[in-house]
């Protein structure tokens, strides 16, 4: 389920898909990012690290993506191979390559 709290961060902040209207779907990389941290580190760690929107993709991240429901039929970035990820794809893509992993 989501919380506004990260939906503000991840889906409104980052994510090219969003749409308000479906407020039920989540993908892969925010029941990630829910599972793994609180919104107020999101937050911090977004503002601190200066983590904007620029699409930076060394790795695939399989890990959120195999998990995503979105992954068999709504994904362009999976299906359709677009250069765009969903928004919590771009913020973890971008903590790891800060982490240099
Ligand atoms: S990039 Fe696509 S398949 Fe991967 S987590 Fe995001 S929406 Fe899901």
């Amino acid at each position: 389920m989501k919380e506004n709290a990260f939906t503000s961060l991840i889906c409104e902040k980052f994510c090219h898909y969003y749409k308000p209207e479906k407020e039920t779907e989540l993908c892969g990389s925010y029941f990630y990012l829910q599972k793994s941290i609180t919104p107020s580190e999101l937050k911090s760690l977004v503002e601190l690290l200066h983590l904007d929107t620029e699409i930076v993709i060394k790795h695939k991240l399989f890990f959120v993506c195999n998990k995503c429901n979105f992954r068999e039929d709504g994904c362009d970035f999976i299906i359709n191979k677009s250069s765009i990820p969903c928004g919590g794809y771009i913020i973890i893509s971008r903590l790891l390559n800060y982490l240099n992993l």
